[in-house]
């Protein structure tokens, strides 16, 4: 009731001022003096009621803020007495309680036992009016044995007119994690970066470097500072520039990992060659982002491989090369025998084969020595070599005084015209088979044969067919030369 004092206090003082009536005579004064004290009761009464409209006010307000704290996003709680008094369903769901079995516990049933000597003496120092707002972090531990990051924010607050602490807690475990996670990143990166003998860069789409590992000192002999902001191209090797801005702009569209050998300058303008494996960054778009690459020196590796190249090719040649006469020997000429055969099977062409023979031979040995006789083979290969003309034309030791020749896409006539050559050639060393000039000199017999390769025929038929023409010409005369046509095998 609103006017509860006033109307109390003021029917208070008209009864104290009829009863005073009766035992006094009525005069003017006796009136005056109760409607004095009926308006002292009046105020009296005015000073009251509003000292409980306002007390209920500030009663009221009180029950609100905290019906509205219990509504916080943030998990909240107040602490008097040594226990949890009030609790909002943020907080019961954070320490997966309900508010019961919550409220009258000690806030170090959930804290952590390495934080309660810190918390005990903040929240002390909040009690007692020492320490205003505070904000600290602290592991607290569920109903249901999860272990939580918490930041809490406090403050003091009078709560059922009792000092007490307000508490606000928020879970950031998740954030701590990502943090540490972040951080452990970090160290790993930093570790790996700082410690690799490969360069680590970190490139955005304009080709700029914007990260260099520290490697680029002993790669390079650059600083990292030296190259950060200058462009890849700069230090690229004329010939790869092409194949790096092709990758450059496919990384632009869609391509997310390249990997190529290239030569990057040192500082002293000579280059090494690395091999280098790149990875794009995008952004959620699409949109490229930047490139990170790993550069490894492969300088060494490169160079044993040129040498091992080159000896592998010197050793190809030594082992298809005939050591006497430096011409080709058997092993190539078999391998030769079967790859342009096939070569001209597939374009239908006649194939010529000549086998040749050194008339007398043995009897060369026998007067002039064996010695003589390697000088002499070692003439007669190479005049038989430089008779051939055509690059695809091929001559071979066949064995002991015995050489071949393979004349792809060449028809009959041209090889009799090559055997003419042959014979003409060998006749022109003027070789004697004795030291004395006026005995004959050394000639060959020569066989060829000619063959259109086909699904029916092999390489071996033609090289059988040139030697039985051999066979024939030694039979009939030494020093002279068969003809004979085989267009086809039947
Ligand atoms: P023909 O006229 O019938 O061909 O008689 P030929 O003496 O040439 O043939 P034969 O097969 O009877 O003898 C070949 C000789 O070639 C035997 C060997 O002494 C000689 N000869 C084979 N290989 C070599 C070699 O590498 N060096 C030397 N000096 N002689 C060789
Ligand atoms: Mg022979
Ligand atoms: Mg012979």
């Amino acid at each position: 009731m609103k006017y509860t004092g006033r109307i109390t206090l003021l029917i208070l003082s008209i009864m104290v001022s009829i009863i005073e009536s009766f035992s006094e005579a009525t005069s003017i004064w006796s009136i005056l003096e109760a409607i004095l004290f009926a308006a002292i009761a009046y105020l009296l009464g005015w000073v009251y009621d509003k000292a409980i409209h306002y007390k209920n006010k500030a009663e009221m307000s009180e029950t609100r803020l905290w019906d509205l704290l219990k509504f916080s996003p943030e998990p909240f709680l107040v602490y008097q007495n040594e226990m949890i008094v009030l609790v909002n369903d943020k907080l019961e769901e954070l320490v997966q309680s309900s508010s019961n079995q919550i409220i009258g516990k000690s806030i170090f049933h959930y804290v952590l036992p390495d934080y309660h000597s810190t918390i005990k003496q903040r929240l002390q120092e909040m009690i007692e009016g020492n320490k205003s707002i505070d904000r600290v972090e602290l592991k607290i531990n569920t109903t249901h044995n999860n272990v939580l990051d918490i930041e809490i924010s406090s403050a003091p607050i009078v709560y059922n007119n009792k000092p007490a602490v307000e508490l606000f807690l928020r879970d950031i475990t998740k954030r701590n994690r990502l943090e540490d996670e972040l951080r452990k990143n970090e160290e790993l990166f930093r570790f790996i970066t700082e410690n690799t003998t490969d360069l680590i860069s970190y490139l955005n789409p304009n080709g700029n470097f914007e990260y260099l590992s520290p490697s680029s000192k002993c790669m390079l002999a650059f600083n990292q500072d030296e190259m950060i902001g200058k462009n890849l191209f700069e230090y690229l090797h004329p010939g790869e520039v092409e194949s790096v801005t092709r990758l450059i702009l496919e990384a632009d569209s869609n391509l997310d990992f390249a990997s190529l050998s290239h030569r990057v300058k040192k500082k002293d303008g000579t280059y090494i060659w690395v091999e280098t494996n790149a990875r794009t960054i995008r952004k959620n778009s699409r949109k490229l982002e930047g490139i990170v690459a790993v550069s490894r020196d492969i300088t060494d590796r490169i160079e044993k491989e040129k040498r091992l190249h080159e000896t592998n090719i010197m050793l190809r040649f030594i082992s298809n090369m005939d050591g006497l006469t430096g011409i080709a020997n058997r092993r190539y000429f078999d391998e030769k025998l079967q790859e342009e055969w096939n070569r001209t099977k597939r374009s239908s062409l006649p194939f010529s084969a000549i086998m040749i023979d050194i008339d007398y031979f043995k009897k060369y040995n026998d007067f002039n020595g064996h010695l003589a006789g390697d000088e002499c083979l070692r003439r007669i290969a190479i005049a038989l070599k430089e008779t051939l003309k055509r690059t695809c034309d091929f001559v071979a030791r066949y064995g002991g005084e015995e050489f071949v020749i393979l004349l792809p896409e060449t028809d009959e006539q041209g090889a009799a015209h090559v055997a003419d050559l042959l014979h003409a050639n060998i006749k022109k060393l003027n070789i004697p088979y004795m030291p004395t000039a006026k005995e004959p000199i050394v000639s060959i017999s020569v066989g060829y044969a000619t063959l259109i390769p086909d699904e029916y025929s092999k390489p071996e038929d033609l090289i059988k067919l040139a030697d039985t023409e051999l066979y024939v010409a030694k039979e009939s005369r030494k020093n002279q030369f068969i003809f004979n046509q085989y267009s086809h095998l039947a």
